[in-house]
């Protein structure tokens, strides 16, 4: 078997797809994306498409790992580890339905039967986060995330504080001592800042504080995972066993790696293990699509620390597409009981709807994130 042809698509809201095809007639797809530089990943891909996998046997995973990611001099970086990220899903993909089994299979098996999942809830006023929270427990969430704050200064004012205290106040009322919710801090803050915004969320006690510090201050991050008993998250924007080291060794109780940022499935499952050996659990990060999800599944499926998974139904980042829309069967995303079931299907277990697919690439508007401005007109984190 063969790799023929490597084919992308930019698709609403902020996702990039990528089809990978063979001259047995095997299809793969991925999910190469950095949000926000959805074009520039899709240089990328097809940069290392053109390099290393076209007329190349898709079965030899590993080694089209080490080409991409090592294969040139210059390496690493978000861009570069989405490219490769899809790339390694889609031949993963491919590998399940040339041996007829789920990737998890591949993997070792299950070592679960679900895998419990979070929402996004917004809500920058309490009364808003009570509702937004009600509704997701309507919907059979027992666990949520949300932003701790907006537009920060680098130190809390004493207001400020509150403020984000207030939030996790009506979060803890409105779950009961049941359910959960994770508090993300963006790196909003500096290392001292989040410290004092940590202290004010302990009463409540959140499922864990995720991003106090910006990925760059990773190597401090153990200011705060010491100086409370809330766990710490951090991972996101973090993009290879390489980069969350620091954070391993600093404390960090949950790691967050992105199935389509950090290296694919490939690269996740060595994270995971790695996390293993510091007693740290993976709770994948997922604002994407159907086949950021699926990957990441496969890989909570296959993970003994894996704790919970991200999901974007609903996102606020999401205008004119939601999850399903390119999904021919939505049914492999069943949720019960807050859980997503085990995906039985070949592969990454997905159906892409193909059709829907080529209709709606290069119809979305560039997605950016906004630019903050501090009152005295100074860059914010945003
Ligand atoms: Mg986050």
């Amino acid at each position: 078997m063969k790799i023929t042809r490597v084919e992308t698509f930019a698709l609403p809201p902020r996702w990039l797809f990528c089809r990978i095809e063979t001259d047995d007639g095997l299809v793969g797809w991925g999910e190469p994306v950095v949000e926000g530089r959805a074009d520039t990943v899709r240089t990328a891909v097809h940069e290392l498409a053109g390099q290393f996998l076209v007329g190349a046997d898709p079965l030899r995973i590993e080694d089209h790992w080490q080409l991409m990611t090592k294969g040139s001099f210059y390496r690493g970086g978000p861009v570069l580890s989405s490219a490769v990220a899809g790339l390694d899903q889609a031949l993963w993909d491919i590998a399940g339905k040339a041996y007829g089994a789920p990737v998890h299979q591949l993997l070792g098996g299950p070592v679960r039967e679900r895998a419990r999942a979070y929402s996004w809830v917004g809500g920058d006023e309490p009364a808003a986060v009570r509702d937004q929270i009600a509704a997701q427990m309507e919907a059979g969430f027992t666990a949520v995330k949300m932003n701790g704050s907006g537009r920060m200064d680098r130190l809390p004012s004493t207001a400020e504080l509150n403020e984000i205290a207030a939030r996790a106040e009506a979060a803890r009322e409105q779950l009961g001592p049941g359910g959960d919710f994770a508090v993300d801090f963006h790196g909003r803050f500096s290392v001292a800042g989040a410290v004092k915004a940590v202290g004010v969320l302990e009463p409540y006690g959140p499922m864990f504080i995720e991003e106090p510090v910006l990925p760059e201050y990773t190597h401090l991050i153990g200011r705060v995972t010491s100086s409370t008993t809330l766990p710490v998250a951090t991972g996101e924007r973090l993009f290879s066993r390489t980069d969350v080291l620091p954070a391993l060794q600093e404390g960090v109780a949950v790691l967050q790696p992105d199935l389509s940022h950090a290296g694919g499935i490939s690269e996740c499952r060595r994270i995971a293990s790695l996390a293993e050996m510091y007693d740290v659990a993976i709770a994948p990060h997922c604002p994407l699509g159907p086949l950021a999800l699926a990957a990441s599944l496969q890989l909570a499926f296959a993970t003994p620390n894996f704790l919970i998974q991200e999901q974007s139904i609903g996102l606020h980042y999401h205008a004119g597409a939601e999850l399903f829309d390119y999904v021919a069967d939505p049914e492999v995303f069943r949720f019960h009981e807050g859980h997503l079931l085990r995906p039985t299907g070949n592969g990454l277990g997905v159906e892409i709807d193909e059709k829907a697919v080529r209709r709606a690439d290069g119809s979305a508007e560039s997605w950016h994130n906004p630019v903050w401005r501090h009152p005295d007109g100074s860059f914010a984190e945003w």
